[in-house]
């Protein structure tokens, strides 16, 4: 049925049962996945009655029920499925007219994990004059966003994850790490007390990094939906390797400039997913913050976020200059 299946997945799948418990449900295949995930057709069975998909899936998803069913896939043996309910996420995609055309298995640490894949055949949302400029920096410098509409700015904000929670827990890692890395010296880090400070370390980490994940899916979904809304066309700024090098000189311990980086690029990667979900189109254009949108100048940064340009004076809020940028290039392409 599944020909070229693994065979450990094979294995997996024949105790759907067994993983009742510990079944995980993803959206997008991890990378650990990407070689050894299967794709699953599915039958897809709709409240209002409409039967989409191949009937004898091994995936059913039965949103009569709110169920989703796996029916055992190796064995031909009396029709055994079990039931799981389905993910509240999948439920607001289709409710947003996605379906769930695939799914993908893999197995992650003897265990089944199951991503549902939602796509969606969008049709681009017809653009007004809104435009939503989003400037992404770093974390330490949070995440610039501007609504403008024609040449007007209507709302602008900068937002970012708590910092200062996130660098204390980052601290309390690196104790934990350093103790660790004494015991390993030792070669005690086999022994319970260093099992255990390793476990504690592992958890540490993926708290971490799920504190910044949780604040990029909200932010980003956020941002999204306020595009839609307005009808507005997005522009991003990311220019991530002036951020590197400024979280480097303003001396942000490199281990946590790296977590900070990927999770910015992960931020980047969530948005335009959630772009092209909804159909809003999007661009990237190099909007500066140190460099003068007026005379091209670099600028000099006062108290208070402020830059100045010292040939031209123009001066502006840091987190505005972006958008000034954007206005500017506006401009000219309106008067060319
Ligand atoms: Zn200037």
């Amino acid at each position: 049925m599944v020909p070229d299946m693994l065979k450990t997945v094979q294995y997996q799948l024949i105790w759907w049962r067994e993983f009742r418990q510990s079944l995980v449900f993803g959206t997008t295949p991890k990378r650990w996945l990407t070689k050894t995930w299967i794709l699953l057709k599915t039958y897809r069975i709709f409240s209002d009655g409409r039967r989409i998909g191949d009937r004898i899936a091994p995936v059913v998803l039965d949103f009569k029920h709110n169920v989703v069913r796996l029916r055992q896939v190796c064995r031909n043996q009396p029709r055994y499925s079990v039931e799981f309910p389905i993910p509240k996420w999948v439920l607001e995609r289709v409710a947003e007219g996605g379906d769930v055309k695939f799914a993908m298995v893999g197995v992650r640490r003897g265990k089944p994990y199951l991503v549902l894949v939602a796509e969606r055949e969008v049709q681009p949302i017809q653009t007004s004059d809104y435009v939503l400029v989003v400037d992404v920096n770093s974390w330490k410098h949070g995440i610039a966003w501007a609504l403008v509409k024609g040449s007007r700015v209507v709302k602008w904000a900068r937002e970012r994850p708590d910092l200062g929670h996130i660098e204390r827990m980052y601290t309390e890692l690196l104790k934990l790490e350093q103790k660790y890395g004494t015991l390993k010296r030792l070669g005690l880090h086999e022994t319970a007390e260093g099992k255990k400070l390793w476990r504690e370390i592992r958890r540490k980490k993926r708290k971490l990094y799920a504190i910044l994940r949780d604040f990029s899916q909200k932010f980003t979904s956020r941002l999204a939906r306020k595009a839609v809304r307005h009808h507005a066309k997005v522009v991003i700024d990311d220019m991530l390797e002036e951020s590197r090098r400024k979280l480097l000189e303003e001396k942000i311990p490199n281990g946590l400039a790296k977590i900070y980086l990927s999770s910015v690029r992960r931020f980047v990667k969530l948005f335009v997913n959630q772009l092209r979900w909804y159909g809003v189109p999007y661009e990237f254009k190099r909007l500066y913050s140190t460099v003068c949108p007026r005379c091209g100048s670099k600028m000099r940064e006062l108290p208070g976020r402020i830059m100045k340009c010292e040939n031209c004076n123009f001066s502006a809020h840091r987190d505005f200059v972006p958008v000034t940028w954007y206005l500017f290039y506006e401009r000219r392409s309106s008067e060319v």
